[in-house]
């Protein structure tokens, strides 16, 4: 377990994927001593792992599916993840409407015992079934920090306000917020804070054994060039192509199967004045969210469509708009239409295939499949939750241990991310230091600081002294320091990554102000390629 990340040697672990799930095995693992490389083949989280409701949440709906083990791990999960992250995860309240002609998917275990039962409710559910539903969901994973279940009356309480005049009664309930892609970058961050060596833009294009050890073939995203790696062991955390990873990569025959699942989001403008979520049942069975996001705006998903080839990139089809749209409709007083969406996104989910009938019902709990068919160890991550990542990554690090005698043990379980060494309650304080450090900022700008850098945001900062200091303004309280700071520290390399992942600034930014931050990048690499750096 020497060092191995420099010279010849083979490392011990070469994880492919940089989405929460390699990040998160290349973190785990770099701390318990592994030497470790993770190449990711375009910017880190731009599959997935950037693409979700951005949720950590046990899954209400799971619980229709009796998936306890996942929803009791996601449950108690959540509190661990609030405290390791409390710069960009925060609790939310969620708004459960309760209306008895709603009407729950119809394959799941919980609607055949109804049919069987209660055939008169014809896949409606009755409220104490709801209650019970939440209860479990108070109590199966432990909580401190969370408030739990109440009853809302929706003719008093402000989140009826916005809501359509039928619906009076409403159940409340907690889970939190995580910001999803800062969440992969702060990962790989910590992965290389602990020895390992993160390489994006960096796509593997093939892994063979020889003499016991994988070489991997990594070819540069911007040059084109191959280069080999030697590892002892392979982590595929491919995501959606974790299965083209096994066929055409690493060339098994394991016949394990991936079903790609698409889902999309619609983003609009603000649609409701508080700070709680709404969720929603709609008359086809399925759920969706309607999110406070960015201040300004209101998210809205997800849809659940099959996929069938990773490399096509999602998008959120005109018909999942309207279907979105004319969902949430049936909930809003005020109807929503086409000119109210500002932005979309669509990402994949690589479930494993259980053979379910539908997309809804294909199971989200992760599969671990070690093989070593090849002569050389290669373990293959399927499914998963953003929730669950670091359990994910506590079991592939059990799988992995056997074959490096003297692997360190747990750790990540109260370790904080980067930025997040600060009380879960604490962003206000942290906000109103930073505003008194820094006069110049207002309280949006420190607010978007502290929620993306916790307790670093005075080192993006440094020693400036105005606004004219920290150089170029790009538009929307993104200046040439910050920039400077996603470039160095996180990895970032084009303008999409700084306005869409690193941040969501590209909500804020006109498509003008996007190309002249690309301009700069490229500029300011090309300058720093040239200097040497
Ligand atoms: C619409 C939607 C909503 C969701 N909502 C939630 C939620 O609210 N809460 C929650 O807990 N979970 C949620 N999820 C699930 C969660 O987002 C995923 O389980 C998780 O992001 C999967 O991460 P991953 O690392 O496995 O995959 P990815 O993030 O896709 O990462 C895989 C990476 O591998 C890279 N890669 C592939 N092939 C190669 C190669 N040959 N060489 C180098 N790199 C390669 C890809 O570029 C990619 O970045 C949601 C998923 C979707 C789609």
């Amino acid at each position: 377990m020497e060092n191995g990340n420099s010279g010849d040697h083979a490392v011990d672990l070469f994880v492919i994927g940089g989405g929460i799930n390699g990040c998160g095995i290349a973190r785990d693992a770099a701390g318990r001593g592994l030497s470790v490389t993770l190449a990711e083949m375009g910017d880190l989280a731009q599959a997935t792992s950037s693409s979700s409701t951005k949720l950590f949440h046990g899954g209400l709906r799971y619980l229709e599916y009796f998936e306890f083990r996942l929803v009791r791990e996601a449950l108690t999960e959540r509190e661990v993840l609030l405290r390791a992250m409390p710069h960009i995860s925060w609790p939310m309240r969620f708004v459960l409407p309760y209306h008895r002609d709603m009407r729950f998917e119809a394959d799941t275990p919980t609607s055949r015992l109804l049919g069987v039962f209660m055939p008169w409710m014809k896949g409606r559910r009755p409220a104490w079934l709801i209650r019970l539903g939440l209860f479990l969901y108070d109590h199966l994973g432990g909580r401190k920090i969370l408030p739990g279940t109440r009853t809302v009356d929706l003719t008093r309480d402000p989140a009826g306000s916005v809501l359509k005049d039928k619906f009076h009664k409403a159940y409340e309930y907690s889970d939190c917020w995580v910001e999803d892609s800062r969440l992969v970058v702060l990962n790989a961050r910590d992965a290389e804070a602990h020895g390992a060596r993160i390489m994006t833009r960096s796509r593997v294009v093939s892994a063979v054994v020889e003499d016991g050890l994988w070489t991997v073939q990594v070819e540069d995203a911007d040059s084109g060039e191959t280069r080999a790696i030697r590892a002892k062991m392979l982590v595929n955390a491919a995501g959606p192509w974790v299965g083209k990873v096994i066929r055409d990569t690493v060339h098994l025959d394991n016949g394990a199967g991936v079903r790609l699942v698409r889902g999309s989001h619609i983003v609009t403008r603000r649609l409701f004045d508080h700070d709680k979520c709404y969720f929603f049942q709609g008359t086809d069975g399925r759920i969706i969210f309607a999110i406070p996001y960015e201040t300004d705006f209101t998210l809205i998903g997800t849809t659940d469509a099959d996929h069938d080839d990773p490399d096509r990139s999602p998008v959120c089809t005109e018909a999942e708009q309207d279907y979105l749209i004319s969902f949430a409709s049936e909930y809003f007083k005020t109807p929503l239409s086409r000119d109210d969406v500002v932005w979309t996104y669509s990402g994949v989910r690589p479930l494993y295939d259980d053979g379910a009938s539908s997309a809804t019902a294909a199971t989200r709990d992760y599969v671990l499949k070690l093989d070593e068919s090849t002569g050389a160890p290669v373990l293959n991550v399927f499914g998963g939750k953003i929730t669950t990542y670091r359990r994910l990554a506590e079991s592939a690090l059990e799988k992995i241990g056997p074959f490096f005698p003297g692997t360190g043990g747990r750790w990540t379980g109260g370790a904080a991310l980067p930025g997040g060494d600060f009380p879960v309650d604490g962003v206000d304080r942290l906000i109103a230091e930073l505003r008194a450090a820094y006069p110049f900022l207002d309280a949006f700008w420190a607010r978007r600081l502290v929620r993306a850098y916790g307790t670093e945001a005075a080192e993006v900062l440094g020693d400036a002294g105005s606004a004219a200091d920290l150089g170029r303004d790009f538009g929307a309280t993104l200046t040439e320091r910050e920039v400077r700071w996603l470039m160095d520290r996180e990895y970032a390399v084009r303008a999409e990554d700084v306005v869409w992942r690193r941040s969501k600034l590209g909500l804020r930014m006109s498509a003008e102000q996007i190309a002249a931050l690309d301009d700069w990048m490229q500029d300011a690499r090309s300058n720093g390629q040239a200097a040497g750096e």
